[in-house]
């Protein structure tokens, strides 16, 4: 189950995994598309998506209503995190993100209750995420929600067809409850996707009919070729449905592309629209760091996503909350201190900073003098709790102890947690 090292693992392989974090460990950021993007996509791909119309306003989709007429309609809240359905909306207290209504004034009257409001869900921090836009889509009846990803797997060495007959918004449980409701079909990367392989995936999304395994094994396979050609990394369909209508439809998408393809996939990369991810996400990747947001109160900027994880836990083991994950890579410069120190000043709940560095590669003085400069510069006067060991530590910590900074040394894992934690406290 955890040989599976992609974003995917979040949502279903490791259910438990706090919001993310086992993807930035295994990789970059990575491109992730909102619903709307993927499915134009998808659409290129010709994969079976229901008819749809976007909107930044309650006004547009006034509009929407009139040119778009439905049966039923499913106003669904764009944010790049999953579980809308049972989000709740920050402001006004209102429940889901995804919703269904006959009635277009109900559309209008939900498409208000949603843009320009935070959305909360499993995937988000408590703050959540605004939704600047909605999807006004085409309702169909669903009488099967299964689940359908490809994923790249280490183990595997390549792209895998994860899937499950019991798909929609209770997957996680699924997947932490019964592992084995969980399919896998590795595929080899040279030869691409056989009939064969796909139809074995397809038969086991629970589907009634030959005919309809056919369309999913059809589908599955152009949601092959679509994750080949765009250089994705994962591709999540949840849930991959069968409609009231025998039809396989892709009801949910989420794609994730590999940023070292960037070069050649510039017209997906310009869809990234930054304004949407959180600021110190988008400084953080610009830096190169490898940064997530959280709800705690001390900022932690540690090298190795392996300390950076266990400096995370061990703050939480003494009472503490952790206000992110950031993790400076392996050979962190004085100019990656400084961006790090940036991003951590434009935190307003950070009441403590916490560095935590093993010097291997890097050299401790260049770290000290990079953490003076950018407390310095930036006018930081959090107190920060600095564990320096490895190549010229001590040198290093006789440099902070100078510098006329609120610095509290440690040099024991667990105590300069505690310290870490205490001062957050007091403050
Ligand atoms: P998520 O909660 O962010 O994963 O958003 P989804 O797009 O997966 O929607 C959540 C749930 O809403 C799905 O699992 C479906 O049960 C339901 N849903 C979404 N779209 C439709 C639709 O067009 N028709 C019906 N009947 N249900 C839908
Ligand atoms: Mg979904």
């Amino acid at each position: 189950m955890m040989s599976i090292s992609n974003r995917l693992l979040s949502n279903v392989l490791l259910p438990k995994c706090s919001k993310c974090i086992a993807n930035s460990v295994v990789s970059k950021r990575q491109l992730n598309l909102q619903e709307y993007q993927s499915k134009s996509l998808m659409r290129e791909f010709k994969l079976n998506v229901q008819p749809f119309h976007v909107a930044d306003s309650v006004k547009e989709v006034e509009r929407i209503c009139k040119i778009f007429p439905c049966d039923e309609y499913v106003v669904k809240a764009m944010i790049l995190a999953g579980g809308r359905g049972k989000g709740t909306f920050k402001e006004n207290g209102f429940k889901g993100g995804v919703k269904l209504t006959t009635d277009t004034t109900e559309v209008v009257n939900l498409a208000e209750k949603m843009i320009g409001n935070h959305l909360v869900t499993h995937q988000t921090t408590s703050t959540g995420v605004v939704v600047k836009k909605v999807m006004i889509a085409e309702s169909y009846r669903i009488v099967k929600e299964a689940y359908f990803a490809i994923v790249m797997d280490r183990e595997a060495g390549g792209p895998v067809l994860v899937g499950s007959s019991q798909g929609g918004v209770d997957i996680e449980e699924v997947a932490a409850a019964t592992p084995d409701a969980i399919f896998k079909v590795p595929v080899d990367v040279t030869q691409g996707i056989t009939l064969d392989q796909a139809m074995e995936a397809a038969n086991q999304l629970g589907l009634d009919t030959s005919k309809q395994v056919a369309e999913a094994a059809d589908q599955i396979q152009k949601l092959f070729h679509l994750f080949s050609r765009v250089d994705a990394t994962q591709v999540e369909i949840n849930p991959f449905g069968l409609t009231d209508k025998g039809r396989v439809v892709m009801f949910d998408a989420k794609i994730n592309f590999d940023d070292n393809a960037e070069f050649r996939q510039k017209e997906i990369f310009a869809l990234d629209d930054k304004s949407l991810t959180d600021a110190k996400e988008v400084a953080a990747q610009d830096a190169k760091l490898n940064y997530i947001s959280m709800d705690g109160n001390i900022a932690c900027v540690v090298n190795g996503a392996g300390l950076a994880m266990a400096t995370m836990d061990i703050i939480k083991l003494h009472g503490g909350e952790p206000a992110n994950f950031l993790d400076v890579g392996g050979s962190v410069t004085e100019q990656q201190v400084l961006e790090a120190f940036k991003i951590m000043s434009m935190d307003g709940k950070v009441k403590t900073i916490f560095i935590n560095i093993f010097a291997g590669i890097v050299d401790s003085v260049v770290v000290a003098k990079g953490l003076i400069e950018s407390a310095n510069k930036l006018g930081l006067d959090l107190p920060l709790v600095v564990r320096l060991v490895g190549r010229n530590a001590d040198e290093a910590m006789e440099i902070l102890g100078n510098s006329g900074l609120n610095i509290i040394s440690a040099q024991e894992l667990d105590n300069a947690a505690q310290q870490a934690v205490q001062a957050a406290q007091t403050l």
